[in-house]
């Protein structure tokens, strides 16, 4: 930032920045202490079939209750997390809380028959590190979740960034039977070539493109694409950020299979998700959006 105000403008260095260095320390120094309070919590979104309205997963997403600043949402704390490093070890405790969870709900009989998939999203940091594969297998080994049922979310931008060392680390991270999804698909830069190469299975369509569909002709286009994309790639397609009744329609009726966002769910905290959206042996299974606002 320094560096686009010009070499010799020195206001930027203000009383202001010293507060912000300032909090930012304190915020990394909880931060730090956080894991080992306990401190945060994963929450569930469903994602669920547009065409019958069924639950396939859950995406867990991490919070931070912290004490002093209260609910913290993941933007407010994962780029400093990973900056730090904090993050592999974050990382590795959401892994381990969602597989368990997942496995919790499968061992209870939720979920009926068709198991649910939970989907965990990787920092770029995680998937850059040489452990990952062992630290995947490891939470699997120790939770007992079938690995077909492990989701990795990662993001476009880190994959590209690196695309010969994420080739490799896909391609073991697969080896384990997971599954992996390209994030916020769109916002990055893929070549379409390299895309074609990826061990991946799905696009989630980045909410920005999802946001304006029925109302922009542009955004409709580009999600029209890689809907097309995702089919001639041979990859599943989600939607993330599904709003309303006519966006799930229009990407019901242009093929997209899967969807999450608040037109079905906030993401919610474990009991709420399993009231909400699974259904135990002989119950009526918790259906799209019959379910209670939250
Ligand atoms: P993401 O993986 O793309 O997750 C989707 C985000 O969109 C979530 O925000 C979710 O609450 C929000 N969302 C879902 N449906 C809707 C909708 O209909 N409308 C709108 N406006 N938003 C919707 P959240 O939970 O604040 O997470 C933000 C980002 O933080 C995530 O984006 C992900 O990149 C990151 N994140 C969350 N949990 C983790 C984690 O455990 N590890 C890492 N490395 N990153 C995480
Ligand atoms: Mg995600
Ligand atoms: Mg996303
Ligand atoms: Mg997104």
């Amino acid at each position: 930032k320094a560096k686009e105000l010009g070499r010799n403008n020195f206001q930027y260095f203000s009383a202001d920045m010293n507060q912000d260095a300032t909090e930012r320390l304190g915020t990394l120094n909880a931060l730090r202490q956080a894991l080992a309070n306990d401190e945060f919590v994963l929450h569930y979104q469903p994602k669920i079939n547009l065409l019958t309205g069924a639950v396939v997963g859950a995406e867990a997403l991490v919070r931070w209750r912290s004490p002093a600043r209260g609910m913290v949402t993941p933007n407010d704390f994962i780029p400093l997390a990973e900056e730090s490093g904090l993050i592999i070890d974050i990382g590795a405790w959401v892994l381990r809380t969602a597989c368990a969870q997942a496995m919790a709900w499968r061992q209870e009989g939720h979920g009926g028959r068709d198991a649910l998939m939970v989907s965990v999203n990787l920092s770029p940091s995680q998937l850059m590190r040489d452990d990952i594969v062992d630290v995947v297998a490891g939470v699997l080994a120790a939770t007992g979740l079938p690995p077909r049922l492990l989701e990795l979310e990662i993001t476009e931008t880190v994959v590209m960034r690196d695309i010969e060392k994420s080739l490799d680390k896909l391609a073991r991270l697969k080896m384990l039977g997971i599954r992996i999804s390209i994030d916020d698909f769109g916002t990055g830069h893929s070549s379409l070539n390299y895309l074609k190469r990826l061990p991946v299975d799905i696009l989630k369509i980045d909410r920005s493109f999802v946001n304006d569909i029925a109302t922009d002709e542009d955004d409709a286009a580009i999600v029209k694409a890689i809907i097309s994309l995702a089919r001639i790639l041979n990859l599943d397609v989600v939607a993330e950020g599904v709003e309303t009744e006519a966006q799930r329609r229009f990407l019901m009726e242009n093929g997209c299979d899967v969807g999450q966002g608040y037109h079905f769910s906030r993401p919610l905290p474990a009991a709420a998700f399993a009231s909400a959206w699974l259904a135990l042996p002989g119950e009526t299974a918790g259906t799209g959006r019959l379910a209670p606002a939250r």
